[in-house]
């Protein structure tokens, strides 16, 4: 199999680097991004047969920068499932995508399959990385699929389920007496010693290829008619940054038009960098102090992508919203109740923020908007509403 692969390019100042070697950050310290030749794409793809093709994200095979298919890790990825909310929309479309399906059940899949595809690609042995609980997780399971060695490093506070299924898995898990970004200074500082590739939320460059493929899924979904807002929780912004990249590549192809969703980053509101410095009109967020969310997978006090995230938002006429932790979980009982879909807590941040953005009058009527659920509601404390029949 080919790549279109011909480059790798820092996201601040557009320096070049070579494709098929090692790479963590930029000389400046920031995510590299790959970029594809996409003229020579569109000549031999279509994406009525992208559409024919089996489920699942490595259906967008030719957007990814794996070279050998013998280096492609599987373990049953699904497209995941568009669920509509009629009885929660009013007079809008409101839909959920359901990341929730995924292996180890959280969109973190896409990300870490991607990564350890290239890591046995460029002979990387033993993988680290610090984690909330579902990267982790995710790197375990596809790590152990491929033979490589995992280590991860994780608040001492993650959902014990996490931490749990991460070492069941076959990964060596440390839990930290501090916050992610503790746990990410740690795996820096000791990757040398010990022989790690470090594999930190956009500090290496694939993950965000593989959470672009929710971009291209979604597209492919809607009919290459992208929703009108995008509700996106947003930790690291991986996902958010990626379907960003990925919406450029569909319109350089020519299979969608110009027309972008408003993207919406949500956070919580004991942990919300972004929030802060999109309300200053900062291009860069500082560091939240004292970080605090039941919604883990956005208690994410400082991100490397901070500016790409801030950009897309901006570019895409969207906001950066902040929701607090009781009605992240109102709202999880609520959709549970009326649409029989249990959403993890930052995906009914996400249920949150969208009813806050209508209140703001920041969709237009009838607007068609989309909620990440980025990890199955199983994985998650949940409250207890049953009643005791003696
Ligand atoms: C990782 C994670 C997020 C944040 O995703 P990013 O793309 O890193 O911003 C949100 N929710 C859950 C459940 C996660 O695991």
């Amino acid at each position: 199999m080919q790549t279109f692969v011909t480059h790798l390019e820092c996201s601040l100042t557009g320096e070049h680097y070579p494709a098929d070697r090692v790479h963590g950050l930029s000389a400046s310290g920031k995510p590299l991004l790959v970029r594809y030749d996409l003229d020579a794409m569109a000549e031999v793809l279509e994406r009525e047969e992208v559409s024919r093709r089996e489920g699942g994200f490595w259906r967008y095979r030719e957007f990814l920068p794996v070279r050998f298919d013998a280096n492609v890790v599987t373990l049953g990825e699904v497209t995941t499932p568009l669920i509509r909310l009629p009885s929660l929309e009013e007079n809008d479309e409101l839909w959920v995508k359901d990341e929730g399906r995924l292996p180890t059940g959280s969109f973190k899949a896409r990300g870490l399959a991607l990564a350890v595809a290239m890591a046995r690609e460029l002979g990387l042995k033993h993988l680290a990385m610090p984690t909330n609980g579902n990267a982790g997780a995710a790197l375990a399971a596809y790590a152990a699929k491929a033979d490589l060695r995992a280590t991860v490093l994780c608040p001492a506070d993650t959902p014990e389920i996490n931490i749990r299924e991460t070492s069941e898995l076959g990964a060596r898990v440390f839990r930290v007496n501090g916050l992610i970004s503790d746990c990410g200074r740690i795996v820096g500082e000791r990757a040398q010693d010990q022989g790690w590739f470090d594999l930190s939320t956009l500090k290496e460059p694939y993950r965000i290829e593989g959470k672009k493929t929710m971009g291209l899924e979604l597209a492919q979904q809607f009919d290459w008619q992208l929703p009108d807002a995008i509700f996106y929780p947003t930790g690291g912004g991986t996902g958010l940054i990626g379907m960003w990249k990925a919406f450029a590549e569909l319109e350089a192809l020519g299979w969608i038009d110009s027309r972008r969703p408003k993207m919406f980053a949500v956070q919580a509101e004991g942990c919300a960098p972004i929030v802060r410095a999109f309300a200053a009109g900062e291009e860069f967020a500082e560091p939240w102090q004292d970080a605090q969310t039941m919604a883990a997978g956005i208690r994410v006090p400082a991100a490397v992508g901070d500016f790409l995230i801030l950009r897309a938002v901006r570019e895409s006429g969207g906001a950066a919203l902040a929701v607090s932790d009781e009605d992240i979980i109102a709202a999880r009982s609520q959709v549970a109740a009326a649409e029989g879909t249990l959403l993890c807590p930052e995906g009914a941040a996400t249920f949150v923020a969208w009813r806050q953005a209508k209140a703001a009058g920041l969709l237009d009527e009838g607007s068609r908007s989309l909620l990440f659920n980025c990890a199955t509601g199983l994985k998650y404390p949940l409250t207890d509403h049953s009643t005791m029949l003696d």
